[in-house]
């Protein structure tokens, strides 16, 4: 056994830095020692009560270690609540992804835990991309000097359709413009084209919430540290500028003390242009909606053309109806009001 020790420390000097005796754990991690001297030798020399000590150390060790992990990192991010959004960059996960027309796509992101996204209403947030992009030309994009064309990243600002209600994910919904589908712009988009091209699993980094408008709700918007407040909210949008515009709109309707009135003028191109129609159509007649197609079908009820002065009149005329009934409304209270006052005095 003296021999076996002799070479035994021989070794354990050499590879672990100045043991004196080798223990059947030196053995573990070094196959040298296990091969060269012995198993059964280490064995018996384990048998002593000291080495199972030494042996035991490294596993409760490993063990605790897992412990703290489990308890201080894995747990904490199964259970983790609250807004994910902290205007640092994170990674989301993709893990839906649904063609809502040919090229607009909704995607759905996972959340740590029962994390809410943490936007405010009338946010938005930034997703970027390394500047990676394939195009026909270098240093243009769509036939035209790319200003990004010196970037390391581009970003670009997308607003969820999904609410603060969401816990553990949230959607957005997007344009794609692909390569070579218009010859007026070979390289097609950016953002849109490389989010549709994702799979699930995929990860995308989002930055997060941004926005100088805030809607507070009953009718008071926050813009720049100073509050507005509106009866009547009235809405231009474009294509895929909807997102914005039905985030305020479902707020306004979830909220039953939230009296404004909400007016919408949409255009789109071609009538399978328009994105999240059932969504909109649904939120009638609290909502008064009204589509426009550049492009419109026959039958079409809805109006027809570019937004021109004649459709910003057409949303004057409206928000001044409402308005209208209102005062007459309030005219009319007042008119009762005093009879009963002059029936009181005269009595
Ligand atoms: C506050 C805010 C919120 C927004 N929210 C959303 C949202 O929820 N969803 C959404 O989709 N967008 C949203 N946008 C727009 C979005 O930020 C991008 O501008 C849009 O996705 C286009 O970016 P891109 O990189 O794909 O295209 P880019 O490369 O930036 O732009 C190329 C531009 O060229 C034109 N173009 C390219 N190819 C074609 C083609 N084949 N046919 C016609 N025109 C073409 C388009 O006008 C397109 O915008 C939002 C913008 C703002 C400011």
């Amino acid at each position: 056994m003296d021999a076996v020790y002799e070479k035994y420390e021989l070794f354990c000097n050499a590879c672990s830095g100045g043991r004196d005796v080798p223990t059947p754990f030196c053995a573990m991690v070094c196959p040298q020692l296990a091969e060269g001297y012995g198993y059964r030798d280490l064995i018996n020399h384990s048998l002593e009560t000291n080495d199972y000590v030494q042996l035991m150390i490294p596993i409760i060790f490993t063990v605790i270690i897992i412990r703290i992990v489990k308890v201080f990192v894995v747990m904490p991010l199964m259970t983790k609540s609250g807004p994910f959004l902290n205007r640092k960059r994170q990674f989301v996960k993709l893990v839906q992804k649904e063609h809502l027309t040919e090229n607009v796509v909704r995607f759905r992101y996972k959340l740590p835990g029962s994390q809410t996204l943490g936007l405010y209403v009338g946010g938005f947030i930034k997703v970027h991309h390394p500047n990676s992009f394939k195009r026909q030309k270098e240093g243009e994009w769509n036939g035209r000097a790319d200003p990004e064309a010196e970037l390391d990243e581009i970003d670009r600002k997308y607003t969820p359709v999904t609410s603060e209600d969401d816990k553990g994910y949230f959607d957005i919904v997007v344009k794609s413009y692909r390569p070579s589908e218009n010859p007026k712009f070979p390289d097609g988009g950016k953002s849109g084209y490389k989010m549709e091209c994702q799979s699930i699993g995929d990860l995308l980094q989002i930055s997060g919430p941004f926005g100088h408008i805030k809607y507070l709700g009953g009718g008071v918007f926050k813009k720049t540290g100073k509050e507005y407040k509106t009866a009547n909210i009235a809405m231009i949008a474009g294509g895929s500028g909807i997102t914005p515009m039905l985030q305020i709109i479902r707020d306004v309707i979830k909220n039953s003390s939230d009296h404004a009135n909400i007016s919408l003028l949409y255009a789109n191109q071609t009538e399978d242009d328009i994105i999240l129609r059932k969504e909109l159509e649904a939120l009638a007649p609290r909502l008064k909606c009204y589509m426009t197609l550049d492009r419109p079908p026959k039958g079409w009820e809805g109006g027809a053309g570019f937004i021109t002065k004649g459709a910003f009149f057409f949303v004057f005329c409206l928000v001044c109806s409402i308005l209208i009934s209102r005062c007459v409304k309030v005219f009319w209270r007042i008119l009762l009001a005093l009879r009963r006052m002059s029936v009181l005095q005269r009595s």
